[in-house]
């Protein structure tokens, strides 16, 4: 196509967003049997092609720093960035998801689990005995297979953005498009696990004793996975109450639940409809699904949270933002909107209305809801500086299993497998993403309870705003920016360590 225009890509890159975001829906959903993409990037070849990737790049070069055109085309230029990243890779990650579907581990006395039981399987496992042979037999299976894979992929999604010449490395070039300052977030992030260190150390060591029975020396990212999961709050939060109550805390709050009649609940059951819940932006803002298989118990109440965060700010965007304010942007914003309402479940006031923990479990509930955000953090924070490593190009790329085992091991106390080192890294730090978005909702919760008071989630005032000031806008702004309109503290993870402070020696 010669003569594209940026007109044309936006109504054309809307129509593809669409179609795609549909076809994704259906499949995952259970309402088709696979989803048929194939087709959809034929027909809009044009929306992802050379001229549309030279189109944005253009414009981003010549706007304005800070004006509202440099801003379209910041964003424009992140997505088609992206697109071009997966569509020279999608051979690549077509083999990987095969892999993941079809690999099998085996164990020295001939069982058999597949891959993709293996997380489950471990969380699940009380004896630890079976749970080390069960990550022995993993560790060994991807290392020999699914490492060499993974580490070709970033390998060649780094040569690739490179190539594109947006900035000169693949750091800066994603600080470029997304607005994000990694090494500053680094250094916050070394701080944070510096100030909490003393506190991790106390309440990891406590937690495996007496949870696990062992020394906290020996406890490994297996013996993580086990301990995190808390099943003994789970009659607490009942399978079916779990919608009827949050769409009751959000009616008291001011927000129709539907956003009058845009966003679709779908948690019922049906064959072929996957178990990971997701929330499928079909139309922005007039059709958006949220889509949850429910199992009962307190990490399906957080799910839907989560999801339903997301889902209230698609359905409530302004519809006449342009289309890249609406689909595209800075993800912790709507990372950071689906983490304030995840972080209700933190929240004693909540707990206590809206779960039927009582008075007398909220307190141990919160203890062990602030364990596992402070140990996710960590590691978060951990993984940060470990992908920074890994695409810095200082660590030789043989010493990067050492450098990953030595930063996810040091920041978390639990033992962290080198053969894992290419396999746990999220695409083009979507880790950053997740730290922005974990300081936005500790920002904005703030701001809400000395605007609305502590019970905020419940007062008919708060939600209007929340519609109008923070859902309406879409993702125009970074999450900096945005906190910053609000009136909020500028982000940090300072709210944050004191929140995990309180829920501690509640
Ligand atoms: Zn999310």
């Amino acid at each position: 196509m010669a003569d594209l225009t940026l007109g044309a890509l936006r109504r054309d890159g809307e129509a593809f967003m669409e179609a795609l975001s549909r076809e994704q829906h259906l499949a995952l959903a259970g309402f088709k049997p696979n989803a048929e993409l194939r087709p959809i990037y034929e027909r809009f070849a044009h929306v992802l092609g050379p001229g549309a990737l030279e189109l944005t790049r253009d414009a981003f070069r010549s706007a304005t720093q800070g004006s509202e055109d440099w801003r379209s085309a910041r964003a424009l230029l992140d997505w088609q960035v992206e697109s071009h990243a997966s569509r020279e890779l999608a051979e690549l990650d077509e083999r990987l998801i095969a892999w993941e579907a079809n690999a099998v581990v085996r164990l020295a006395d001939g069982r058999e689990v597949p891959y993709q039981r293996v997380a489950v399987e471990l969380a699940t496992q009380t004896n630890r005995d079976e749970r080390i042979v069960l990550d022995d037999a993993r560790d060994s299976l991807v290392g020999r297979e699914l490492a060499p894979m993974r580490a070709e992929r970033l390998q060649r999604e780094r040569d690739l953005i490179e190539s594109l010449e947006i900035a000169a490395d693949y750091i800066t070039s994603f600080e470029a498009l997304s607005g994000i300052d990694l090494r500053a977030l680094a250094g916050e992030c070394e701080r944070f696990l510096r100030e909490t260190d003393a506190m991790w150390t106390d309440v990891h060591g406590d937690a495996v004793r007496r949870q696990l029975g062992i020394s906290p020396g020996e406890a490994t990212r297996a013996d993580a996975i086990a301990l995190l999961r808390a099943p003994r709050f789970d009659p607490y939060f009942p399978v079916v109450e779990m919608e009827p109550v949050v769409r009751r805390q959000v009616s008291e709050m001011g927000i129709d639940p539907t956003a009058g009649g845009r966003a679709i609940y779908d948690l019922a059951a049906r064959p072929g409809k996957r178990s990971r819940a997701f929330c499928a932006p079909v139309r922005i803002p007039r059709e958006v699904y949220l889509v949850l298989l429910p199992h009962g118990g307190a990490t399906d109440y957080r799910t839907l949270l989560h999801e339903l965060g997301h889902t209230l700010h698609f359905a409530y965007m302004r519809e006449d933002l342009p289309f890249e304010f609406r689909w595209l942007g800075d993800n912790s914003i709507t990372e950071g909107y689906a983490m304030l309402f995840d972080h209700l479940l933190h929240d004693a006031g909540w707990l206590q209305r809206y779960s039927a923990l009582g008075k007398g479990r909220v307190a141990e509930y919160r203890r062990a809801a602030a364990l596992e955000e402070l140990q996710f953090l960590r590691r978060y924070c951990a993984k940060l500086l470990y992908e920074l490593q890994l695409y810095g190009g200082d660590v030789p790329w043989s010493s990067l299993p050492d450098a990953y085992v030595d930063i996810l091991s040091g920041a978390t106390l639990f033992r962290y497998r080198a053969s894992d080192a290419f396999v746990d890294v999220d695409p083009r730090f979507y880790s950053a993403r997740y730290l922005r978005a974990w300081q936005l909702q500790a920002a904005l919760r703030e701001t809400l309870v000395s605007a609305f008071d502590e019970d905020w989630y419940r007062n008919p005032r708060a939600g209007p705003w929340v519609v109008r000031e923070l859902f309406g806008e879409g993702q125009r702004e970074l999450a900096a920016e945005l906190a910053e309109r609000v009136g909020a503290r500028p982000l940090s993870f300072d709210p944050l360590i004191r929140s995990i402070e309180a829920a501690l020696v509640a």
